[in-house]
């Protein structure tokens, strides 16, 4: 299960994420972040392939823009490797279809990859929250995980 971690992102790329999901408002924004072997960071942002007429409400990924991260992760090339989307007019929880996309046979789809939601909720403040995924071994407070 993903659970909200105390961990932050680095300051030029929090900033670079939420420019990007407030851009990208009413639609939702996505995208990725990483460390590189070298301790470089950076943000790559992606196309929400979502028809236009349901991009306020959820984002579509392709293949081309997520496995050459998770293969120059498996190289060892990233050392941190994370991906993030915003929820329009809505709160930074994940959403039932972010956890069946998430999760398959309660196991992570994507092994070792941090998820970050931004909720963009104009004139306010966006609101985020970093997820990681948390083996059930590992769940110190499991009631109150319960509720995502
Ligand atoms: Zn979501």
């Amino acid at each position: 299960m993903y659970q909200p971690t105390d961990h932050s992102l680095p300051p030029g790329i929090y900033s670079s994420i939420l420019d990007h999901c407030q851009s990208a408002y009413p639609e939702e924004a996505c995208g990725a972040w990483w460390q590189d072997d070298h301790g470089k960071w950076q943000t790559q942002p992606w196309e929400n392939q979502a028809p236009a007429a349901s991009k306020t409400m959820q984002f579509w990924v392709s293949p081309a823009q997520v496995l050459p991260l998770l293969l120059a992760q498996d190289r060892g090339e990233i050392k941190t490797l994370g991906f993030y989307h915003s929820h329009p007019n809505a709160s930074p929880e994940l959403s039932p279809s972010d956890q069946d996309a998430l999760e398959w046979d309660n196991q992570p789809t994507y092994p070792n990859v941090m998820v970050f939601v931004v909720g963009i909720n104009p004139p306010l403040s966006p609101t985020t929250c970093l997820y990681r995924w948390c083996p059930l071994s590992d769940r110190k407070n499991h009631s109150e995980k319960s509720q995502f």
